[in-house]
């Protein structure tokens, strides 16, 4: 069986070690236009930061790896067009500028996303930058030695870690987004007005709800505008989104009107033999019952994985995702999972409510404690919990992977109320902090 991969970060990588270690005798051949393979990016504000010493520490795979496990991979070899009626597709050495044809049986497609770069006047200028691959995080690093005042555009997860990694590194940090409050996707505003203010704490500019308009300098970047102010920038990054990365299959197969390949719960697209994973495909949406585009390593992984399982025949369902997530700012500890009360509220018809229970993580009698901030959100219909939030200078992140498990098995709050947890006053009180929250639901 002949297997050609298309990219290879972390759906490319993890489809290919399990291939062949189901299908040892199969052919499989990497296409990746990059110079590397499974960079972790979800590591770059931390060695922005200098947590992580060296970008290099963030790859977990290389080329000579899998040559060791007989798996060949073309660096630098950028897919330029797939026949997919007679299984032939055309690749260019980047290096030698060289086209040469290859066929396949089965086909992944793990072609990843790309950060959404709206057109600004002046976005061309120097020292305005993305942060997806290793490349970037090399840029990044490099040029933010000698700045003094930085602008990054867009605060989500990746605009939010990389704000904090600045101001450690003592800059002068400007984060601007359109929204009124940062991380609005996937916290409710209770838990973003405590981020908020550790980073007016820290002396971190927010600037909210407004739009960028251009940028200005000469050569370099020099002054961020919006539609109601200015700011000095000597280094811009552009954390605005991520789209599927697609344009190579573009009218040949189905896609959602983003880009994104639609699959199905075994990993395969509208031609046959060909299957794709990661961040060029939709996904399940669980707690919303839709398909949604929900970039995640996790999603990547898992997929990746499902494709050489489904490669030969139907095998192991996608369970589909609750989009889960967890972030540290400073000291504090915050993860979500499902829907947020206001995204519910904006883009689902559910009849949604919440609780919010906050308490000490364990009992006063120990000689410390911390308040845990806990948000679950339940449809009142069907009593399903649909989402949760939870923030504290402890790490109880943990709970949102539990509530992932609720939300999947579509558990309702009197279920959650009464599940098994234990207790023990090192880590928890004699309700579990889920269970306190479902209580209150009743
Ligand atoms: C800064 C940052 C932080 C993040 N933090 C987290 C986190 O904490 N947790 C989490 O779950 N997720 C996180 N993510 C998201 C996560 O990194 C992505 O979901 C993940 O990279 C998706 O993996 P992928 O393999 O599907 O796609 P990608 O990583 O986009 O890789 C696709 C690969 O395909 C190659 N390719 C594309 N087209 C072609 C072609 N025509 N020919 C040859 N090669 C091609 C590309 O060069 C690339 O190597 C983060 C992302 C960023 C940028």
């Amino acid at each position: 069986m002949k297997i050609v991969v298309v990219g290879c970060t972390h759906a490319g990588t993890a489809a290919v070690v399990n291939m062949k270690e189901l299908y040892p005798d199969s052919q499989i051949t990497i296409y990746e236009k990059n110079d590397n393979i499974s960079f972790l990016s979800c590591g770059i504000a931390l060695s922005v930061e200098n947590v992580v010493t060296e970008p290099e520490k963030l790859f977990y795979n290389s080329p000579d790896n899998l040559a060791s496990q007989g798996i060949v991979t073309n660096m630098k070899h950028e897919v330029l067009d797939i026949d997919f009626d007679n299984k032939k597709l055309s690749v260019k050495n980047l290096v030698t500028n060289e086209i040469i044809e290859d066929s396949y049986d089965k086909l992944v497609l793990t072609l990843g996303s790309w950060p959404i770069v709206p057109k600004f006047e002046g976005g061309n200028l120097e020292n305005i930058l993305l942060c997806k691959n290793y490349d970037h995080a090399k840029t990044i690093i490099e040029k933010s030695k000698n700045a003094k005042n930085v602008v990054v555009i867009g605060a989500g997860y990746i605009g939010v870690e990389l704000a904090e990694a600045f101001e450690m590194r003592n800059k002068n940090v400007t984060l601007i987004d359109a929204e009124n409050r940062i991380m609005a996707k996937y916290l409710d505003k209770e838990f973003t007005d405590i981020a908020q203010e550790e980073f007016t704490k820290r002396g971190v500019n927010l600037v909210l709800g407004q739009k960028v308009q251009k940028f200005e300098g000469t050569d370099k970047v020099s002054k961020v505008v919006t539609d109601k102010g200015e700011f000095e920038a000597d280094l811009v990054v552009l954390c605005i989104g991520f789209a599927p990365n697609t344009k190579l299959v573009k009218g040949k197969l189905d896609t959602l009107s983003n880009g994104a390949i639609i699959i199905d719960e075994y990993m395969r697209t509208s031609k046959e033999d060909v299957f794709a994973a990661g961040d060029c495909c939709v996904v399940r949406y669980n707690p919303a019952n839709e398909n949604r585009y929900i970039p995640l390593a996790t999603n990547a992984v898992r997929m990746g994985t499902l494709v050489a399982k489904n490669l030969v025949k139907p095998t192991l369902k996608y369970m589909g995702t609750q989009g889960t997530s967890g972030i540290k700012i400073y000291d504090l500890c915050i993860a979500s999972t499902g829907l947020t009360e206001e995204v519910a509220k904006s883009t689902t018809s559910l009849n949604v409510a919440s609780v919010t229970a906050v308490d000490n993580y364990r009992p006063e009698f120990m000689p410390t404690f911390e308040e845990a901030k806990l948000k679950l959100v339940y449809d009142k219909d069907t009593r399903k919990v649909v989402g949760g939030q939870i923030i504290s200078k402890i790490d109880l992140t943990q709970f949102m992977n539990t509530l992932s498990v609720v939300i999947q098995n579509e558990m309702t709050v009197e279920e959650l109320a009464m599940t098994d947890f234990f207790f023990q006053p090192h880590f928890n009180k004699p309700w579990s902090l889920l269970n306190t929250a479902a209580l209150m639901a009743l």
